[in-house]
């Protein structure tokens, strides 16, 4: 069977990481927190640090936001900026590759602004160094000069805030980590706060669709906006050469049908996955690295596209002698559970 990918990077349609076709989402972006749907609990405490940042009249403290790729997190910082009405800058990690580089984004940032930093365990052990006074003193040391005569130059910075971005917080540096102030964990959204995102969208984008077909988009997005968004469009191309251009439940069903992602949002790979567990491991225990190599997949895109949803749908556990799927997993794939799961045992 083969498997739709995304035309530019070769990625499955089901993964959550920005691609080039992905263009169009950014115009989706909600801008302030009363439009941002889900991620209540986030929500709840950031608009309380933020009215109170407010208050004070000071920059918000800096703030990490962490979770799975396609969740809102750049959305978020985006929004976090509206709300306190200052300016933001947007780079990330790897394209940090100098102290220079990073000292030239800091020393242009206006009282209060906002620096952006998505994928902030990927920086470089040299730039994280500058970061740090950068953080606390709002400050930082420049060495001008060579050999001898080297002189470390301390140069003021406005206050600003760092908000960071990371799918693995666990990579993150203990004493990175210890300087934000606030770390907010965004979580995968229920297929109702994703029906409420793709209409949304719709709405938005000039699309007709009706309640049931937000909803049948929703269920299969595997609890990521940045996925139901892609499914949108992808579907309303079917509905207007298919059918009258109105997004219906069936118009949805159709076209993620043919896109081989099932009524649970599971594509090729989620599928090969659990039953390589239960044909060759017995439904686990099975340590990552040999899952997959049995299925010819990296472990990395298995860990951050995979798992989450799976672990989200109650179909794989992670145990500390691998993973395992549960019955759940079995009764999806038609598969005759045996008497005793790892679990019963
Ligand atoms: P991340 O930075 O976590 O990878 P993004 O912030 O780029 O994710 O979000 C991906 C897309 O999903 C955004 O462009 C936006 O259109 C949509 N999106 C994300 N979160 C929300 C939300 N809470 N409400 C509405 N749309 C959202």
């Amino acid at each position: 069977m083969s498997l739709e990918f995304n035309e530019d990077l070769g990625q499955p349609i089901i993964s959550p990481t920005f691609a080039p076709q992905d263009a169009g989402e950014i115009g989706l972006r909600p801008k302030l927190l009363s439009d941002y749907t889900g991620q209540e609990k986030a929500k709840a405490n950031l608009s309380v640090y933020i009215e109170a940042a407010r208050l004070r009249n000071e920059p918000l403290d800096h703030t990490l936001l962490y979770g799975p790729p396609g969740l809102g997190k750049t959305t978020l910082a985006g929004v976090i900026a509206n709300e306190m009405g200052v300016n933001i800058r947007i780079t990330s990690g790897p394209a940090i590759e100098k102290p220079g580089d990073l000292a030239a984004l800091l020393t242009n940032l206006n009282p209060g602004d906002i620096l952006f930093i998505d994928e902030i365990h990927r920086l470089n052990r040299v730039v994280e160094e500058i970061l740090y006074p950068a953080m606390e003193d709002f400050a930082i040391d420049i060495i001008v000069g060579k050999g001898p005569s080297a002189n470390s130059i301390r140069l003021d910075l406005p206050k600003f805030t760092l908000v960071g971005a990371t799918t693995r917080a666990g990579q993150l540096s203990a004493p990175l980590r210890d300087r934000f102030g606030v770390s907010l964990r965004l979580e995968l959204y229920t297929p109702e706060e994703l029906a409420r995102i793709v209409t949304r969208s719709a709405t938005i984008l000039g699309m007709d669709i009706d309640p049931k077909g937000a909803m049948e988009i929703a269920t299969r997005s595997r609890g990521t906006p940045r996925i139901a968004n892609r499914f949108l469009r992808r579907v309303r191309d079917f509905a207007c050469v298919l059918g009258d251009g109105v997004i219906t439940k069936e118009a949805a069903d159709l076209a993620l049908t043919r896109l081989e992602v099932d009524a649970l949002g599971l594509d090729n790979i989620d599928r090969r996955m659990l039953t390589a567990i239960i044909q060759n491991y017995g439904g686990g225990p099975v340590g990552l690295e040999t899952l997959a190599a049995t299925i010819g997949e990296e472990a990395i895109t298995l860990e951050d596209v995979y798992e989450p949803y799976l672990m989200q749908l109650g179909f794989l556990t992670r145990t500390p002698r691998g993973r395992c799927v549960t019955r759940l997993a079995y009764d999806h794939l038609h598969l005759q559970s045996p008497e005793k799961t790892f679990f019963d045992i």
